[in-house]
């Protein structure tokens, strides 16, 4: 709300300052192809944002930069006032000095206008000439000294003519510093408001980017429904489906069991237990794909599709004894799916073991892509599965050695 408030403040003190964009608070993409599209939208943002904070800035420097050369412009105006009242002070002065001296000549004309000294002045003209000359210059000095305290005058009304100027100028430097001031103020304002913006928009881009991270993991696709990945939960490794138990036939070629052949492949890892009814865990986060029944060879089998970083995997699990999920769930690694069975010739009327079973053990096999599944990663042929299948021994002790621990 207080950023609300504030924006609205903005815009109406700055109205040529307006957000041009609009901070998105949720995705609504669907896939994660949409929401890269976002992410790009949402650096677009960032870059704009970023661009009006570095222009804002440029223009809080030069609003304050223009403040500055006002703040000069008003301190010479007061030395040009000092200046100004200097000059009035010395003309003033040099009138008072030009009044004395011509009251001076004056006085001294007047005294010696009846007395000797003027007439000997006078007298002493060599001719009529010269003293109408020298007459003349008497009333020169005067005259010239009448001029000095014209100009004097003249200067005086000249000076206090530019300090009235210059408190002129200094009033309109007043006003257009509290100007700066205020458009200073106003574009501080809009620079927090761009800096909550800018930092909205960053955690928004860091959340996407998690978001996406994650998809990434559960989908199999970019333009999988991000409603269809989140029903097989991301993992981080494959671990072990059995508690305890001992590996009796790893992958790969062996000697069947069955036949005594060598050249049979073995698409899967044999696991032995203490006995039936073992629980039977889901070997990473996942959701279940298909359960099916076969009685020729495989018993009860479950499949689980899984997304072990970002890579589809399906798990499957045979000859159990029973089976505790169904098509469509969510399993974590901690999900007991199923028992083991495999062994007794009375369970197998009840469906707990198979023909090609000869002991109790869990069939545990580990195929890439997602067999009887859809997106790029779905496949539905059983032996296209088969063809994909990896050695899972490698998170198993070596045959014959029983392990304690589920990882
Ligand atoms: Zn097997």
């Amino acid at each position: 709300m207080r950023k609300i408030i504030s924006g609205l403040l903005i815009i109406s003190m700055f109205s040529l300052l307006v957000l041009p964009y609009n901070v998105k608070a949720e995705s609504k993409a669907t896939t994660i192809k949409g929401l890269k599209a976002e992410l790009e939208e949402l650096k677009r943002q960032r870059n704009i944002n970023n661009q009006n904070k570095n222009n804002t800035r440029s223009s809080i420097n030069q609003k304050k930069q223009a403040m500055y050369d006002a703040y000069d412009q008003k301190k010479k105006a007061e030395d040009d006032i000092v200046a100004a009242n200097n000059k009035i002070a010395e003309c003033e002065s040099n009138i008072e000095k030009t009044k004395g001296e011509t009251a001076e000549i004056l006085k001294f004309s007047e005294l010696t206008s009846n007395e000797n000294v003027y007439l000997e002045y006078l007298m002493q003209s060599t001719s009529i000439a010269d003293m109408s000359m020298r007459s003349k210059a008497i009333s020169l000095i005067t005259n010239y000294n009448q001029d000095q305290l014209q100009t004097l005058s003249d200067l005086i009304e000249e000076n206090e003519r530019l300090k009235v100027e210059l408190r002129q100028k200094q009033a309109d430097l007043d006003v257009a510093i509290g100007n700066y001031n205020k458009a200073i103020v106003q574009l501080d304002l809009y620079m927090d408001e761009l800096e909550d913006v800018g930092d909205d928009i960053n955690e928004q881009i860091k959340n996407q980017e998690e978001l996406i991270k994650y998809y990434q993991k559960i989908c199999t696709s970019e333009t999988q429904l991000l409603t269809d990945c989140v029903k097989v939960l991301a993992s981080t490794s494959l671990i072990r489906p059995l508690q305890k138990g001992v590996v009796t036939s790893p992958y790969g070629s062996r000697i069947n069991p069955l036949t005594g052949k060598t050249t049979s492949f073995h698409y899967g890892i044999d696991l032995g237990t203490t006995a039936m009814g073992v629980p039977v865990y889901a070997a990473a986060n996942g959701m279940v794909a298909a359960v099916t029944y076969k009685s020729s060879c495989g018993g009860n089998i479950i499949y689980l599709h899984h997304n072990v970083n970002g890579v589809a995997y399906t798990t499957q699990y045979a000859h159990l004894l029973s089976v505790n999920v169904k098509v469509g769930d969510t399993v974590t690694n901690q999900s007991v799916i199923g028992y083991v069975g495999g062994g007794g010739s009375t369970l197998k009327k009840n469906g707990g073991w198979d023909t090609c079973s000869t002991g109790v053990h869990l069939h545990y096999a580990v195929s890439k892509g997602h067999y009887l599944g859809g997106g790029k990663d779905g496949y539905s042929s059983f032996s296209t599965f088969k063809a994909k299948m990896i050695d899972p021994g490698g998170y198993f002790p070596k045959k014959g050695t029983w392990f304690y621990r589920r990882y």
